[in-house]
């Protein structure tokens, strides 16, 4: 399958760290000829990004909090002023603070819904704006947490069970303006946001994983561009995952064992 975005204007959100999805994304768009551009908090990191993707073409870049309003609306209007449409956006931003929430504050709770949640509303009304008329897609960062809850980050999985829902809600309210919404569900892909985790359990986190390997950010950045793409314009409302089969089974681990006996 052939994928081309030739002509395509591109948005994705949390994209300035070069180890992360958003990155990956925005790299993957950039090979197949849109033009894309970025956002995220820190100007320092979206230049850097902007340098490392100088190979590949020329990102436009945002310093933009998506859990504001305000952001959001001028992410839009800049965008819109310098990009003159925008096709397709990815609301991929997001916080994984590991918290019990008996030690929670109100504040970090908020944090985690406006981050997660409340950015994927406010760029999802910004962008209706923009592709009413000729249509879009739209794809946002759902997690495995969406499925499953997870004791040590439960604000987090209630966010992203959140993102699930609200995902299928725009499908359908979107429906009607030729706009998809889909979203897409990492397993365990080795970025920032894993790090720690992935140097306290390794070992364990491969062991529920079904081809016992954690993944890359390029292999979510596959799974978005198919999404994006003409070849998937019978799917809204659902989902992706990107897990290596995860907890597809109670006991992932056991045919490996049974190999090797
Ligand atoms: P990451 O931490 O590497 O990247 C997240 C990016 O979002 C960062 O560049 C950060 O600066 C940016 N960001 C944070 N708050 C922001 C704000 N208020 N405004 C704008 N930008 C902001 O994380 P990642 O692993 O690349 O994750 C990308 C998405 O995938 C996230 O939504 C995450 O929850 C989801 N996800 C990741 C995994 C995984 O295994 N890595 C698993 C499930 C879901």
């Amino acid at each position: 399958m052939e994928l081309s975005y030739k002509g395509k204007v591109v948005g994705v959100t949390g994209a300035a760290g070069t180890a992360g999805i958003g990155f990956a994304i925005a790299r993957k768009f950039l090979e197949n000829g849109a033009r894309v551009f970025i956002c995220d908090l820190n100007e320092k990191a979206l230049a850097e990004a902007k340098a490392a993707l100088k190979d590949v073409g020329d990102v436009g870049t945002y310093r933009t909090d998506v859990s504001s309003e305000k952001d959001v609306k001028e992410l839009f209007a800049s965008a819109l002023r310098d990009y003159g449409k925008i096709d397709i956006f990815v609301s991929n931003a997001g916080i994984y603070p590991q918290l019990m929430l008996k030690d929670m504050t109100e504040a970090q709770w908020d944090m985690v819904m406006n981050v997660n949640l409340k950015s994927v509303f406010l760029c999802a009304r910004e962008a209706f704006a923009c592709m009413k008329e000729k249509g879009g897609v739209l794809i946002n960062a759902a997690s495995y947490a969406s499925l499953m809850a997870s004791a040590g980050s439960g604000a987090y999985a209630a966010s992203k069970a959140a993102v699930y829902s609200l995902t299928k809600t725009l499908a359908a309210e979107f429906a009607p303006y030729n706009i998809r919404v889909n979203g897409f569900i990492p397993g365990v892909i080795a970025t920032g946001m894993t790090q720690g985790v992935i140097s306290e359990k390794g070992e364990e986190l491969e062991s529920a994983i079904a081809l016992h390997k954690l993944g890359k950010p390029d292999d979510v950045a596959n799974a978005v561009a198919f999404l994006a793409s003409d070849a998937a314009s019978y799917l809204t409302g659902t989902f992706i995952e990107v897990s290596g089969g995860k907890l597809c089974v109670q006991n992932p681990d056991m045919p490996w064992k049974k190999k090797e006996e």
